[in-house]
């Protein structure tokens, strides 16, 4: 479900840091990290194994000689079929979800400010380009 009032950036990584009394240590803060993102894939995995709405079908890469992008679109395969019914998506967004907030609790610790690390990643990929895909 879409939420209507998506925090900013700076909004969430405020309301992150507000909400972080119990993983104050960065030791917490970063196996939390580490562990939410294994759960990410272990979320797409049950997806596969557990309710079968999606594939994986996974082969050797087929790469061009020409570097344009039509040419990789049509050649480089993701090796999924199908698409996340109702509750593997939820169940991924929930994962996700936790993921973001123990990367934006290590930010916090960090001082990094969430917003430039989007920026900056955005900055690079238009600077890159197709070049970013290899
Ligand atoms: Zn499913």
């Amino acid at each position: 479900m879409e939420s209507t009032n998506t925090p900013t950036l700076e909004q969430f990584q405020q309301q992150v840091s507000e909400l972080l009394l119990r993983h104050r240590s960065l030791l917490d803060v970063m196996s939390k990290f580490g562990q939410s993102g294994a759960s990410v894939n272990r979320a797409v995995t049950k997806a596969v194994t557990d309710c079968g709405c999606i594939e994986l079908n996974a082969r050797k890469q087929h790469y061009s000689d020409k570097p344009d992008l039509e040419t990789a679109k049509e050649t480089l395969q993701s090796h999924l079929s199908g698409s996340l019914c109702e509750h593997c998506n939820e169940a991924l967004k929930t994962e996700l979800g936790r993921n973001l907030f123990y990367m934006t609790a290590l930010c916090n610790l960090l001082q990094i400010n969430l917003n430039e690390v989007v920026a900056e990643e955005h900055n690079k990929c238009s600077t890159l380009g197709l070049f970013n895909l290899t």
